[in-house]
C-alpha cells in the first residue's frame, strides 16, 4: 500500500492555517466542521453559496492525511467502499455543482432483485416501472472524495488536515476548539461530522444508544461470468444478507454480511475457496463469480446519538446515527441531513439569526425528525426480519416478497423513499 502523504497539495495539508484561496484563517469562524469525510466534506460543499455570496467563514478539520496521485485509500471515509446513492441524493449532488463529475465513475442501478435463499419469494424492482431512467448510482467513496475535495480546493475556507479535534468546550457563542497542533478556534456552530468514533460526543455529555448487530459485513469488488447490466441483487441468507451492487465497468462490489466472528475465516480464506463459497451462498442467479478483490471488514452496529443539536452544535452523519448497510441508507440518511441544515441556515440568515442559533437548529431538527425516525426503523426492521431464522417467519417473509412483487402501488411507494424522492 502507498505510504500516506501529508502535504498533498500546497497551501493544504502543509499549511493548516492557510485557505487553499490563500486566506488566513479567522482565529473566530462563523462554522467549524470536524470530520473532513463523505459527511463533512459534503457539508462544506453545500456551504459553498453561503460562503461565497454571504461571507460565512468556514474551517474544515480533518485528522487523516490526504493521499494524492495515487489510488490507494486516503482516509477512513474515503476507502474502498462503494456507496448506492439514491436518486435524491444525486439531484443534491447536482445543485451543488458536482454531479457531472461524480457520474464519471457511478454505475446507475436499473433494476433491483431481492429474494431468500432456499425460499420461492421475490420481487423485483425496475426504473422503467417507476419512470426514472435509474433507481440510484453507485459509486466508488474515494472517487466521491476525490470529487468533494478538488470542490473544496476551490472554496476559501480554512482546512486543516491531518489535524485532530482534541478538545471542545461550550463556551458564551458557542464552542472553543483545540486542535492536536495546538491550534484553538472559537466556534459559532461546531459541526460534529467526526463518524462518532472520536469520543468529542462523550466529552460533552452527548450520550448514544448502540444496539451491536453481532454482525460483519465483509466487503470486496467482484467480477461475473456474466455483464451485470445495471442489476443490483439484494439476497438473505441464513448467515446474514448478500448485496451486490453493480460498479462501472464489469465488477460489482459484494457487501456480505456474517455473524460477529464467522467473517475472519473468509477473509482468511484464498480467492478460490472464497469465490467458491459465495457462489454457495448465494447461488447461480448472477452468474458465476470469477475474481475478487481485497476484502474489507466493518463490524456493525446500531448507534444512534440521543441528541443532535445543543446551542452552537449540530451532530450529522455517523456521528449521528450509524445504521446497518443492509438497506444502503447511512449516507444518503446523512446527505439530507446537510441539505436540510444549510437550508435551516439560510432561512436563519433571512431571518438574521447565525448559523449556531437556537432558531437555526430548532428549524433543522424540526426538519430532520421525521425521516431520521423513519429510515433508522426501515433499516433495523429490515435486519431484524431477516435475521431471525424461524420457519414461520421465514414464510412470512417470502409471501411478503412475492406479495410486494405483486403489489405494484406498495412497491413502488417503498421505491420512491429508498430512491430518497419522498421521505
Ligand atoms: C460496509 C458499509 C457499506 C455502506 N454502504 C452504504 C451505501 O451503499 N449507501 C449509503 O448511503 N451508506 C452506506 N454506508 C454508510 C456510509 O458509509 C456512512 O453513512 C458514511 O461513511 C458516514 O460518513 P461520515 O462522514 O459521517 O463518517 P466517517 O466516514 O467515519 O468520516 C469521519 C471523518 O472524521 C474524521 N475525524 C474523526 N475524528 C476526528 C477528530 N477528532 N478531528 C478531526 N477529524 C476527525 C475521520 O478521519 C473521518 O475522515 C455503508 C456503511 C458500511 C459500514
Amino acid at each position: 500500500m502507498n505510504q500516506p502523504r501529508s502535504s498533498a497539495r500546497p497551501g493544504r495539508a502543509s499549511e493548516p492555517e492557510t485557505a487553499p484561496g490563500g486566506a488566513r484563517t479567522p482565529r473566530r469562524v462563523d462554522i467549524a466542521i470536524v470530520g473532513g469525510g463523505l459527511v463533512g466534506a459534503s457539508l462544506a460543499c453545500a456551504l459553498a453559496p453561503l460562503i461565497e455570496r454571504a461571507g460565512l467563514s468556514v474551517a474544515v478539520i480533518e485528522a487523516a492525511p490526504l493521499l494524492e496521485g495515487t489510488d490507494a485509500p486516503f482516509q477512513p471515509s474515503f476507502d474502498a467502499r462503494a456507496s448506492a446513492i439514491a436518486q435524491g441524493s444525486a439531484d443534491h449532488f447536482a445543485d451543488m455543482g458536482l454531479w457531472q463529475a461524480m457520474a464519471e465513475h457511478a454505475a446507475p442501478i436499473r433494476r433491483i432483485h431481492i429474494s431468500e435463499r432456499g425460499r420461492f419469494g421475490a420481487t423485483r424492482l425496475s426504473g422503467e416501472e417507476l419512470g426514472v431512467a435509474a433507481l440510484g448510482h453507485v459509486i466508488p467513496n474515494g472517487w466521491m472524495g476525490r470529487v468533494l475535495h478538488r470542490r473544496l480546493a476551490e472554496l476559501p475556507i480554512a482546512w486543516h488536515c491531518p489535524a485532530r479535534v482534541e478538545e471542545i468546550v461550550p463556551v458564551a457563542n458557542g464552542h472553543a476548539l483545540t486542535l492536536s497542533d495546538g491550534k484553538r478556534l472559537g466556534v459559532g456552530l461546531t459541526v460534529l461530522a467526526d463518524g462518532g468514533r472520536s469520543g468529542l460526543k462523550e466529552r460533552l455529555g452527548i450520550e448514544s444508544d448502540r444496539h451491536p448487530y453481532d454482525q460483519v459485513a465483509l466487503i470486496a469488488s467482484v467480477e461475473l461470468s456474466r455483464p451485470h447490466g445495471g442489476e443490483a441483487w439484494e439476497r438473505f441468507t441464513a448467515e446474514g444478507p448478500i448485496a451486490l451492487l453493480p460498479l462501472s465497468g464489469q465488477a460489482m462490489e459484494l457487501v456480505w454480511t456474517h455473524p460477529l466472528g464467522a467473517e475472519q475465516r473468509r477473509m482468511a480464506l484464498g480467492d478460490g475457496d472464497f469465490l467458491a463459497e459465495l457462489q454457495r451462498a448465494f447461488g447461480d442467479r448472477a452468474g458465476r463469480f470469477r475474481r475478487v478483490g481485497s476484502r474489507h471488514a466493518y463490524p456493525l452496529s446500531l448507534v444512534t446519538a440521543r441528541e443532535t443539536t445543543r446551542p452552537g452544535l449540530a451532530v450529522l452523519g455517523n456521528a449521528a446515527h450509524a445504521l446497518h448497510p443492509v438497506a444502503g441508507q447511512g449516507f444518503n440518511l446523512a446527505l439530507r441531513g446537510v441539505m436540510d441544515l444549510v437550508t435551516a441556515m439560510q432561512a436563519g440568515r433571512e431571518r438574521g439569526e447565525a448559523p449556531g442559533s437556537a432558531g437555526v437548529l430548532a428549524d433543522f431538527e424540526a426538519r430532520r425528525h421525521a425521516d431520521r425516525r423513519n429510515v433508522i426503523r426501515f433499516s433495523d426492521g429490515l435486519v431484524r426480519l431477516f435475521g431471525i431464522d424461524s420457519a414461520l417467519l421465514s414464510r412470512a417473509r417470502a409471501a411478503g416478497l412475492v406479495g410486494l412483487n405483486l403489489a405494484g402501488p406498495l412497491r413502488r411507494g417503498l421505491a420512491r423513499r429508498a430512491m430518497g424522492l419522498e421521505r
